[in-house]
Protein backbone atom coordinates (compact mmCIF):
# COMPACT_ATOMS: atom_id res chain seq x y z
CA UNK A 1 0.00 0.00 0.00
CA UNK A 2 2.73 2.47 1.37
CA UNK A 3 4.49 1.72 -1.88
CA UNK A 4 2.14 1.72 -4.19
CA UNK A 5 1.47 5.60 -2.90
CA UNK A 6 5.07 6.28 -2.92
CA UNK A 7 4.58 5.48 -6.67
CA UNK A 8 2.13 7.61 -7.34
CA UNK A 9 3.83 10.23 -5.50
CA UNK A 10 6.81 10.27 -8.10
CA UNK A 11 4.77 9.69 -11.01
CA UNK A 12 2.97 13.27 -9.87
CA UNK A 13 6.57 14.71 -9.35
CA UNK A 14 7.82 14.12 -12.40
CA UNK A 15 4.51 14.75 -14.12
CA UNK A 16 4.06 18.39 -12.23
CA UNK A 17 6.20 20.41 -14.61
CA UNK A 18 4.54 19.30 -17.90
CA UNK A 19 1.35 20.02 -15.89
CA UNK A 20 1.98 22.99 -14.73
CA UNK A 21 3.65 24.07 -18.74
CA UNK A 22 0.65 23.25 -20.08
CA UNK A 23 -1.99 25.43 -17.60
CA UNK A 24 0.43 28.43 -18.21
CA UNK A 25 -0.19 27.44 -22.01
CA UNK A 26 -4.21 28.20 -21.07
CA UNK A 27 -4.00 31.39 -19.13
CA UNK A 28 -2.91 34.49 -21.24
CA UNK A 29 0.22 36.23 -20.03
CA UNK A 30 -0.17 39.47 -21.16
CA UNK A 31 -3.07 42.03 -22.36
CA UNK A 32 -1.82 41.10 -25.88
CA UNK A 33 -2.13 37.64 -25.78
CA UNK A 34 -5.15 38.00 -24.60
CA UNK A 35 -6.21 40.39 -27.57
CA UNK A 36 -5.27 38.20 -29.86
CA UNK A 37 -7.12 35.12 -28.45
CA UNK A 38 -10.22 37.58 -28.57
CA UNK A 39 -9.51 38.15 -32.53
CA UNK A 40 -9.04 34.91 -32.78
CA UNK A 41 -11.74 33.01 -30.68
CA UNK A 42 -14.39 35.74 -31.02
CA UNK A 43 -14.05 37.43 -34.54
CA UNK A 44 -12.86 35.28 -36.63
CA UNK A 45 -14.77 32.33 -35.32
CA UNK A 46 -18.06 34.28 -36.30
CA UNK A 47 -18.14 36.24 -38.84
CA UNK A 48 -16.00 38.46 -38.75
CA UNK A 49 -13.86 38.38 -41.66
CA UNK A 50 -12.91 41.90 -43.28
CA UNK A 51 -8.72 41.76 -42.49
CA UNK A 52 -8.33 45.74 -41.42
CA UNK A 53 -11.22 44.96 -39.16
CA UNK A 54 -9.55 42.09 -37.66
CA UNK A 55 -6.17 44.02 -37.71
CA UNK A 56 -7.88 47.34 -36.10
CA UNK A 57 -9.67 45.61 -33.08
CA UNK A 58 -5.85 43.58 -32.78
CA UNK A 59 -4.45 46.51 -32.02
CA UNK A 60 -6.46 48.76 -29.62
CA UNK A 61 -5.84 48.01 -26.14
CA UNK A 62 -9.45 47.50 -24.80
CA UNK A 63 -7.91 47.13 -21.35
CA UNK A 64 -7.30 50.69 -21.38
CA UNK A 65 -11.05 51.52 -22.13
CA UNK A 66 -12.56 49.70 -18.97
CA UNK A 67 -12.68 50.95 -15.57
CA UNK A 68 -9.07 49.18 -13.83
CA UNK A 69 -10.78 47.27 -12.15
CA UNK A 70 -12.55 45.84 -14.83
CA UNK A 71 -9.13 45.52 -17.30
CA UNK A 72 -8.59 41.59 -16.64
CA UNK A 73 -11.78 40.92 -18.06
CA UNK A 74 -11.47 43.50 -20.89
CA UNK A 75 -10.95 41.19 -23.48
CA UNK A 76 -14.41 38.73 -22.31
CA UNK A 77 -17.00 38.18 -24.92
CA UNK A 78 -19.42 40.39 -23.48
CA UNK A 79 -20.51 43.58 -22.67
CA UNK A 80 -18.65 45.98 -19.68
CA UNK A 81 -20.16 48.63 -17.50
CA UNK A 82 -18.14 51.97 -17.58
CA UNK A 83 -19.87 54.07 -15.35
CA UNK A 84 -22.69 56.47 -15.41
CA UNK A 85 -25.47 53.52 -16.09
CA UNK A 86 -23.34 53.29 -19.86
CA UNK A 87 -21.55 50.72 -21.31
CA UNK A 88 -18.90 49.24 -23.72
CA UNK A 89 -20.20 46.88 -26.36
CA UNK A 90 -19.22 43.01 -26.44
CA UNK A 91 -16.38 43.34 -28.86
CA UNK A 92 -18.07 41.15 -31.08
CA UNK A 93 -20.77 43.52 -31.72
CA UNK A 94 -17.96 46.78 -32.10
CA UNK A 95 -16.16 44.45 -34.86
CA UNK A 96 -19.21 43.82 -36.37
CA UNK A 97 -20.50 47.48 -36.44
CA UNK A 98 -16.92 48.55 -37.80
CA UNK A 99 -17.57 46.04 -39.99
CA UNK A 100 -20.84 47.14 -41.91
CA UNK A 101 -19.73 50.53 -41.88
CA UNK A 102 -17.54 49.76 -44.66
CA UNK A 103 -14.56 52.06 -43.89
CA UNK A 104 -12.24 53.03 -46.44
CA UNK A 105 -9.12 55.14 -45.70
CA UNK A 106 -10.10 59.17 -45.83
CA UNK A 107 -13.98 58.09 -44.88
CA UNK A 108 -15.66 60.40 -42.97
CA UNK A 109 -17.06 58.60 -39.88
CA UNK A 110 -19.68 60.10 -37.03
CA UNK A 111 -20.26 57.74 -34.46
CA UNK A 112 -23.07 58.58 -31.99
CA UNK A 113 -22.66 57.62 -28.17
CA UNK A 114 -18.70 58.13 -27.46
CA UNK A 115 -19.12 56.21 -23.96
CA UNK A 116 -15.37 55.00 -23.41
CA UNK A 117 -14.17 56.17 -26.81
CA UNK A 118 -13.21 52.48 -27.71
CA UNK A 119 -15.61 52.32 -30.59
CA UNK A 120 -13.59 55.47 -31.84
CA UNK A 121 -10.16 54.18 -31.27
CA UNK A 122 -11.28 51.03 -33.49
CA UNK A 123 -12.92 53.55 -36.70
CA UNK A 124 -9.51 55.86 -35.97
CA UNK A 125 -7.38 53.03 -37.30
CA UNK A 126 -9.16 52.65 -40.48
CA UNK A 127 -9.67 56.50 -41.15
CA UNK A 128 -8.17 59.60 -39.95
CA UNK A 129 -11.65 61.37 -39.91
CA UNK A 130 -13.56 60.36 -37.04
CA UNK A 131 -16.20 62.66 -35.46
CA UNK A 132 -17.90 61.22 -32.10
CA UNK A 133 -20.39 63.14 -29.93
CA UNK A 134 -21.72 61.86 -26.43
CA UNK A 135 -24.17 63.13 -24.07
CA UNK A 136 -22.81 63.16 -20.57
CA UNK A 137 -19.73 65.61 -20.31
CA UNK A 138 -17.78 63.73 -17.56
CA UNK A 139 -17.67 60.57 -20.26
CA UNK A 140 -16.91 62.80 -23.00
CA UNK A 141 -14.39 64.45 -21.48
CA UNK A 142 -12.61 61.18 -19.89
CA UNK A 143 -13.20 59.73 -23.50
CA UNK A 144 -10.84 62.71 -25.30
CA UNK A 145 -8.45 62.53 -22.86
CA UNK A 146 -7.77 58.60 -22.86
CA UNK A 147 -7.97 58.75 -26.87
CA UNK A 148 -5.38 61.48 -26.84
CA UNK A 149 -3.13 59.73 -24.54
CA UNK A 150 -3.45 56.15 -26.33
CA UNK A 151 -2.30 58.41 -29.81
CA UNK A 152 -5.63 58.99 -31.17
CA UNK A 153 -5.37 62.52 -32.14
CA UNK A 154 -7.44 62.50 -34.95
CA UNK A 155 -10.34 61.68 -32.68
CA UNK A 156 -12.77 64.72 -32.44
CA UNK A 157 -15.03 64.51 -29.47
CA UNK A 158 -18.10 66.54 -28.92
CA UNK A 159 -20.35 67.14 -26.17
CA UNK A 160 -24.17 67.45 -27.30
CA UNK A 161 -27.43 65.31 -28.47
CA UNK A 162 -26.81 63.05 -31.16
CA UNK A 163 -30.21 62.93 -32.38
CA UNK A 164 -28.92 66.46 -34.30
CA UNK A 165 -26.07 64.56 -35.82
CA UNK A 166 -23.54 67.34 -36.37
CA UNK A 167 -24.71 69.07 -39.21
CA UNK A 168 -20.75 71.24 -39.90
CA UNK A 169 -18.93 68.65 -40.84
CA UNK A 170 -21.90 66.70 -42.84
CA UNK A 171 -21.96 64.53 -44.96
CA UNK A 172 -20.65 61.20 -43.30
CA UNK A 173 -19.41 58.24 -45.42
CA UNK A 174 -20.95 56.18 -42.17
CA UNK A 175 -22.86 56.76 -39.24
CA UNK A 176 -22.41 54.57 -36.37
CA UNK A 177 -24.98 55.14 -33.16
CA UNK A 178 -24.31 52.93 -30.12
CA UNK A 179 -27.58 53.44 -28.45
CA UNK A 180 -30.74 52.20 -29.25
CA UNK A 181 -33.52 54.42 -30.27
CA UNK A 182 -37.20 53.82 -31.33
CA UNK A 183 -36.76 54.96 -35.41
CA UNK A 184 -33.57 56.29 -37.35
CA UNK A 185 -32.98 59.78 -36.29
CA UNK A 186 -33.98 61.98 -38.99
CA UNK A 187 -31.29 64.24 -39.04
CA UNK A 188 -28.94 61.19 -39.31
CA UNK A 189 -30.69 60.06 -42.38
CA UNK A 190 -30.03 63.86 -43.80
CA UNK A 191 -26.53 64.00 -42.84
CA UNK A 192 -25.54 60.25 -44.38
CA UNK A 193 -23.81 60.58 -47.71
CA UNK A 194 -25.42 58.74 -50.83
CA UNK A 195 -24.21 54.99 -51.28
CA UNK A 196 -23.15 55.88 -46.75
CA UNK A 197 -24.02 53.46 -44.26
CA UNK A 198 -25.71 53.92 -41.21
CA UNK A 199 -25.23 51.27 -38.32
CA UNK A 200 -28.22 51.74 -35.78
CA UNK A 201 -29.60 49.46 -33.01
CA UNK A 202 -33.18 50.40 -33.16
CA UNK A 203 -35.66 49.13 -30.68
CA UNK A 204 -37.23 50.13 -27.46
CA UNK A 205 -34.85 49.81 -24.36
CA UNK A 206 -34.68 47.12 -22.07
CA UNK A 207 -35.93 44.68 -25.22
CA UNK A 208 -34.42 43.08 -27.69
CA UNK A 209 -33.75 45.22 -30.39
CA UNK A 210 -32.41 45.12 -34.05
CA UNK A 211 -28.87 46.20 -35.29
CA UNK A 212 -29.74 47.67 -38.47
CA UNK A 213 -27.01 48.65 -41.52
CA UNK A 214 -28.75 50.45 -43.93
CA UNK A 215 -27.31 52.20 -47.20
CA UNK A 216 -28.30 55.23 -48.99
CA UNK A 217 -29.55 54.78 -52.29
CA UNK A 218 -30.95 57.60 -54.40
CA UNK A 219 -31.33 59.29 -51.80
CA UNK A 220 -33.52 56.74 -49.20
CA UNK A 221 -32.38 53.93 -46.91
CA UNK A 222 -32.10 50.78 -47.63
CA UNK A 223 -31.93 47.90 -45.01
CA UNK A 224 -29.71 45.50 -46.02
CA UNK A 225 -28.99 43.23 -42.82
CA UNK A 226 -29.90 43.29 -39.41
CA UNK A 227 -29.26 40.70 -35.91
CA UNK A 228 -31.14 41.05 -32.61
CA UNK A 229 -28.76 43.09 -30.18
CA UNK A 230 -29.35 44.76 -26.52
CA UNK A 231 -28.39 48.34 -26.23
CA UNK A 232 -28.57 51.29 -23.77
CA UNK A 233 -30.94 53.91 -25.29
CA UNK A 234 -30.12 56.86 -26.70
CA UNK A 235 -31.71 59.49 -24.85
CA UNK A 236 -33.31 62.65 -25.66
CA UNK A 237 -31.74 65.35 -23.87
CA UNK A 238 -35.10 66.26 -22.29
CA UNK A 239 -35.36 63.01 -20.52
CA UNK A 240 -31.70 62.79 -19.17
CA UNK A 241 -32.85 65.51 -16.38
N1 LIG B 1 -19.50 53.39 -28.18
C1 LIG B 1 -19.20 53.38 -26.76
C2 LIG B 1 -20.29 52.76 -25.92
C3 LIG B 1 -21.52 53.55 -26.00
S1 LIG B 1 -22.73 53.33 -24.74
C4 LIG B 1 -17.88 52.74 -26.47
O1 LIG B 1 -17.19 52.29 -27.40
O2 LIG B 1 -17.50 52.70 -25.30
C5 LIG B 1 -23.85 54.52 -25.38
C6 LIG B 1 -23.44 55.94 -25.11
O3 LIG B 1 -24.40 56.79 -25.74
C7 LIG B 1 -23.44 56.31 -23.64
O4 LIG B 1 -22.19 56.81 -23.28
C8 LIG B 1 -24.52 57.38 -23.55
O5 LIG B 1 -24.25 58.40 -22.60
C9 LIG B 1 -24.54 57.94 -24.96
N2 LIG B 1 -25.77 58.64 -25.33
C10 LIG B 1 -27.04 58.37 -24.96
N3 LIG B 1 -27.89 59.23 -25.53
C11 LIG B 1 -27.15 60.07 -26.31
C12 LIG B 1 -27.46 61.17 -27.15
N4 LIG B 1 -28.69 61.61 -27.35
N5 LIG B 1 -26.42 61.77 -27.78
C13 LIG B 1 -25.15 61.38 -27.61
N6 LIG B 1 -24.80 60.34 -26.83
C14 LIG B 1 -25.80 59.68 -26.18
Amino acid sequence: MKIKLLVLLVIVMLLAPLILWRLKAQVPSSFAESRRRMVQNQLQARDITDPRVLAAMGKVPRHRFVPAYLAPMAYSDQALPIGQGQTISQPYIVALMTQWAEVRPGDKVLEVGTGSGYQAAVLAELTDRVFTIELLPELARAAEARLKELGYHQVQVRIGDGYQGWPEEAPFDAILVTATAPEVPPSLAVQLKEGGRLVIPVGRPGFVQQLIRYRKVAGQLREEARLPVMFVPLVKPAEAK
